[in-house]
């Protein structure tokens, strides 16, 4: 292949070079996208798509919204990055708009989620001994089996999750492992008077989109309470909207501790995520204990407080609730053995599929591309559907069709 810079490439091009000059740490569908608008992304041949994935959730206001673009390109034009050895004149208003937002006294801003979560696990360690007075290195942080919080060390250290997991140690100590959606054993956890946190995610996400019992979470956080141990919620991939509550904890009216948010703050438009929390909890870090250069900078400032204004603005929430009843009522009309089952909130949702000779979840998603429509299978046997909430009712039975058509040619 001998490619200009300007020349277009066809997707059997992009993938070679991929696969050639790229490490091998994903395995993605043979889908070359180069061009995203609202719910839908076209190929470098033309070929429409709905995105069923929204980069893992990333892009709930929906692909290269105006608004959120256009905060990213006016900011980029003026002034791109300080680092936080100054101030800017965007990332205080920033911070006033989101504690404001969601309801905490403070806000530390980083890019990824997996830092908002490491920020989160240092900002527990550091209460424990500062306010707690648990004995210095014996704080324990409570986690569920698995959890997907990133892919760093410390992350993959809580991980039950051979693939994330395995050929990566020495891991971090100070973790312990409970099934997820089980409240006696998080009880029996809790005995340990140096626990310090419980790091949970409303919904397990990458998990399949587990969805705990009604009640899990306010008990569980009302059992955190008695033991004076933080409730961290881990809502970088439910929280702004997906679940169709800004916030996947306020469907059981619970105010976490600590709550990680990531992907879908910045609208999929730049690497955003933050970590908020009261004072009592959040001013044990002092200067030079954590950081990032790129953390709150302007055009993150920016681009977050206008993905934010999106989804009050476009009432985000409730579509993502009324969306999502309508897409489980019609999933579940769909005739076929391959469905094992449908479940989700919101518009984050999953089907279990049973497989049917050597047909797998890997081949309906290969046929649905074919169909025009983009999902994954996650765990080999569960399929996540989760469309940017701006989808409309038209748009969500036209994708319901091709889904159905798909797993039917089977
Ligand atoms: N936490 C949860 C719940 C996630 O779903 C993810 C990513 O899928 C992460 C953390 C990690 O986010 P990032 O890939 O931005 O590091």
């Amino acid at each position: 292949m001998n490619l200009s810079a300007n020349e277009q490439l066809t997707s059997k091009d992009a993938i070679t070079l991929e696969d050639k000059y790229g490490a091998h740490n994903y395995h993605p569908l043979p889908v070359v996208i180069a061009e995203g608008k609202g719910a839908k992304v076209w190929d470098v041949e033309g070929k429409e798509y709905f995105d069923f994935l929204s980069a893992y959730s990333a892009v709930n206001q929906g692909h290269c919204h105006p608004k959120i673009v256009n905060a990213l390109t006016e900011q980029a034009q003026k002034l791109t990055l300080v680092s936080r050895a100054f101030y800017s004149d965007a990332l205080g208003s920033y911070e006033k708009y989101i504690t404001e937002y969601f309801g905490y006294d403070k806000v530390l801003p980083m890019n990824t989620g997996a830092e908002g979560d490491e920020t989160a696990l240092k900002l527990c360690r550091r209460w424990a001994y500062d306010k707690k007075g648990i004995a210095p290195d014996q704080a324990k942080i409570i986690v569920c089996a698995n959890n997907f919080h990133g892919r760093t060390i410390t992350v993959i250290s809580m991980s039950t999750d051979p693939d994330s997991k395995a050929g990566f140690g020495p891991y971090t100590p100070g973790f312990e492992i409970i099934p997820y959606n089980d409240l006696p054993a998080l009880e029996k956890a809790l005995e340990d008077p140096n626990v310090a946190g419980f790091l949970v995610e409303p919904i397990q996400g990458e998990a399949g989109v587990v969805v705990p019992e009604e009640g899990y979470l306010s008990k569980a956080y009302a059992m955190c309470k008695a033991k004076n141990v933080l409730f961290i919620a881990d809502e970088v991939q439910t929280g702004i909207a997906r679940t169709g509550k800004i916030l996947a904890c306020d469907h059981e009216g619970v105010r976490p501790d600590v709550l990680i948010l990531g992907k879908a703050l910045s609208g999929g438009v730049y690497p955003v995520s933050a970590v908020l929390a009261d004072d009592e909890v959040m001013l044990t870090i002092k200067p030079g204990q954590h950081g990032s250069t790129f953390g709150g900078n302007p055009v993150a400032a920016k681009v977050a407080v206008a993905a934010l204004e999106v989804v009050k603005e476009e009432n985000l929430a409730d579509r993502a609730e009324k969306m999502g009843e309508l897409f489980r009522n019609e999933l579940n009309k769909i005739d076929s053995e391959m469905i094992e089952l449908v479940r989700g909130k919101g518009l984050l949702n999953a089907i279990v599929i049973k497989p049917k000779g050597d047909k797998t979840a890997m081949d309906v998603c290969l046929k649905m591309a074919e169909n025009g429509l983009l999902a994954k299978p996650t765990h080999d046997h569960i399929i996540r559907f989760a469309p940017p909430l701006v989808i409309t009712e038209e748009q969500l039975m036209e994708a319901v069709e091709i889904i159905k058509k798909s797993i039917l040619s089977f």
